[in-house]
């Protein structure tokens, strides 16, 4: 009789985008003719840059040949994009690795789902409130989590609240932990921490043991100077975290699937006995059993986008999307709402008006402009009374959104 895992069973419905397609989809049978802006699914809506399809095309005619056909590739990644990955994101920003602390992958859910493999279910996590669902849920499968409270809390995490009395800026936590997510600029907040900021949790996880795992998919959105790319480039982070970026966002690669994690050879764990273990060596093994490398043809469509041509197509896209993010962010603060997000990210959070909780507010905004959202309540129990839009969608709907909300009364 095989059981099954238990944890898993623990994991209520993800529901939050299929509640949104079902509320959308209701509404849609009572008002077949409303045109629906969707500024809720945090994908990307432009096409890929020529570039990037140039060098795709390129590599499919190499696997059409004897001589240049590519079967299995390292799992770790090919070096020729591991070597432009350490130059121009890193190198370029004053931060030395070499070629085996990088990993290649399918991207970072993958990767921010998977590191829990190397992680002892006995470790104490501690995440930002709202968050990124991944980073919750893997821990639940991995053990970490306890148990569902009623309040939408699992009862063995620490929740390091951001909120709009702190600026959305977390505080260190009074109790210590042993890991650590921090994800800036974030998802679904849109706010970044200054070099000052994530020095403070680099300090505190040297001075006291603590991995963190710094989720970076959002940095090619960074418009200020002193909101640093890469934990790497405070002073001591390589020996306290591991890093993990993202083409999806960066480059339109959600549907191609391209991602990178840095485990850097200074960076170890222990053993219950207290005897260090180096990080890098573990996941090099976890993805040499379990990763087969991603695929040839979408590695050197992600190298494309390091020539100065696929730098200028992809800052080209995220400047139009950035665009957007200002429209919004501009249009709903004339309004005298409170707005966060939308200078370093894509992500727009907006405090609801008059106390009305995440989903109600987003039944409103469908019912009353046709905009759909997300409730800010499904990035967690922090998220209720904020809902989120994303900047990912078409300009002139936007500007219709924007619109069509400063003709609303709320
Ligand atoms: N990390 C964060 C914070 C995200 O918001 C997302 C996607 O929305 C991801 C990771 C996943 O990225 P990928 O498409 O590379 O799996």
């Amino acid at each position: 009789m095989a059981l099954v895992n238990e944890q898993f069973l623990k994991l209520p419905e993800s529901y939050l985008f299929t509640e949104i397609a079902r509320k959308v989809n209701a509404f849609k049978l009572v008002h077949p003719d409303a045109r629906i802006i969707r500024l809720g699914i945090g994908d990307v809506t432009r096409p890929l840059p020529p570039t990037v399809i140039e060098a795709l095309h390129k590599a499919v005619d190499e696997m059409a040949h004897v001589e240049t056909f590519r079967g299995y590739g390292p799992e770790q990644g090919y070096r020729f994009l591991i070597d432009a990955i350490i130059k121009h994101d890193y190198e370029a920003r004053g931060v030395r690795l070499s070629p085996s602390e990088v990993f290649i992958s399918d991207g970072a859910k993958s990767d921010t789902g998977n590191i829990g493999d190397i992680l002892s279910k006995d470790n104490r996590v501690a995440i930002t409130d709202p968050v990124y669902p991944v980073y919750v849920d893997t821990n639940v499968m991995g053990c970490r989590a306890g148990d569902l409270m009623p309040d939408g809390r699992w009862s063995d995490i620490a929740y390091i609240p951001c909120c709009a009395e702190n600026g959305f800026i977390p505080e260190l936590p009074t109790e210590k932990p042993d890991i650590i997510y921090l994800c800036y600029p974030n998802n679904p907040t849109g706010t970044a921490l200054t070099k000052s900021e994530l020095k403070k949790w680099v300090d505190y996880a040297l001075k006291n043991e603590v991995l963190i795992l710094f989720d970076a998919a959002y940095e090619a959105f960074i418009t200020e100077k002193d909101v640093p790319h890469s934990i790497y480039e405070i002073r001591g982070a390589k020996q306290v975290a591991i890093e993990f970026r993202s083409f999806s966002k960066t480059a339109g690669f959600t549907g191609l699937r391209c991602g990178y994690t840095v485990i850097p050879k200074e960076l170890n764990a222990y053993r219950f006995n207290g005897e260090r273990v180096d990080l890098n060596r573990l996941w090099n093994r976890r993805q040499s059993t379990k990763f087969n490398g991603t695929a040839y043809i979408v590695q050197r469509a992600a190298e494309a986008i390091y020539t100065p041509q696929g730098q200028k197509e992809i800052r080209e896209n995220i400047a139009y999307y950035m665009d957007n993010a200002r429209i919004i962010r501009e249009g709903l603060s004339s309004l005298g709402l409170d707005v966060y997000g939308g200078v370093n990210a894509p992500y727009i959070w907006l405090k609801t008006p008059d106390g009305i909780d995440s989903w109600k507010f987003f039944d409103r905004l469908l019912f009353e402009c046709h905009v759909v959202g997300t409730p800010g309540v499904g990035f967690g129990p922090g998220g209720e009374g904020y809902l989120r839009l994303t900047a990912f969608g078409d300009k002139e709907e936007v500007k219709e959104a924007v619109e069509r909300i400063k003709k609303w009364k709320i």
